[in-house]
């Protein structure tokens, strides 16, 4: 356990199972929050869990698919329920390119409508829900954090994704509107814009060595994020630290949307 910049905290992370939000999970947990580890893949959430609870720190499983509502209800439930309050969510939940998932990623006009309806319940309205839910609980302790995890399709074009694009457009503006509405009653709402990112999801599209090579050579920096140094400025954004940031859509990518 390294600091105590979360202590007493409650935490939920959607997605904590793997890439970003695992590593969102361990770098709260050090810092001493009580984290809900949300996932639809319950195994994942189960093992990240374990992870933390085998180092010292407080962690819950709970098996959340972020597209239900009732999942998402009871996500925030296993928070309030078991730990008594919820000061951060971290919506950090989606899909993407990963050969894992079943989903077209494609421009529009070959994108099916069933995908671009999937693709679009998972990354937009899996955030809304969570805002739906953590809001009420947030505004009733007297204020909190939420941390949208977007992406830099959704603040330029990148060719190719145009559900997943049009998804992470929509979180932008959804953290907006609800910074905007929320922020007297001491809800900030932030958004992350990350680039290119080595986790599980993109694993398969960085084995074609060319692409990877291509990927990290249009990158001012000369390469992609790790897991970490998103969920560094997941936490920075979710902490007393940014009392003052409200609203605000900040990419991390090495300065890849600053070109
Ligand atoms: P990244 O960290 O770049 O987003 P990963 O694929 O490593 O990529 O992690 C995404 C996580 O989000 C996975 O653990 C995955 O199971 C989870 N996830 C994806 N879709 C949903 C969903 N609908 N509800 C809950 N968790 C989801």
């Amino acid at each position: 356990m390294a600091g105590t910049q979360f202590e007493n905290k409650v935490v939920v992370v959607t997605g904590g199972g793997s890439g970003q939000g695992r590593a969102a999970v361990h770098q709260f947990a050090a810092e001493g929050a009580k984290v809900v580890v949300a996932d639809w893949n319950e195994d994942a959430a189960a093992a990240v869990a374990k992870e933390i609870l085998a180092q010292g720190g407080t962690a819950t499983p709970a098996r959340a698919d972020v597209s239900s509502e009732d999942d998402v209800r009871a996500m925030i439930e296993v928070a309030t329920s078991q730990y008594g309050r919820l000061d951060v969510l971290f919506n950090n939940a989606g899909v993407g390119f990963s050969a894992r998932n079943r989903f077209t990623m494609a421009s529009v006009v070959d994108t099916p409508v069933n995908d671009w309806d999937s693709i679009l319940a998972i990354n937009l309205r899996g955030a809304a829900l969570g805002c739906k839910y953590a809001i009420p609980v947030m505004v009733e302790q007297g204020g909190g954090a939420i941390v949208n995890n977007a992406s830099v399709n959704g603040i330029a074009a990148v060719l190719g994704a145009d559900a997943y694009t049009a998804a992470k457009g929509g979180v932008v503006a959804l953290t907006r509107v609800l910074a905007v509405e929320w922020g007297a009653k001491g809800v900030r709402v932030n958004c992350i814009c990350p680039g290119g990112i080595e986790t599980p999801m993109i694993a398969e599209v960085l084995q074609d060595e060319e692409y990877a090579k291509g990927l990290r050579d249009e990158n001012p920096m000369k390469r992609l994020g790790r897991p970490e140094e998103i969920a560094s400025v997941a936490l920075f954004l979710a902490s007393d630290a940014a009392s003052y940031v409200n609203g605000v859509i900040l990419p991390v990518d090495g300065g890849w949307t600053a070109r």
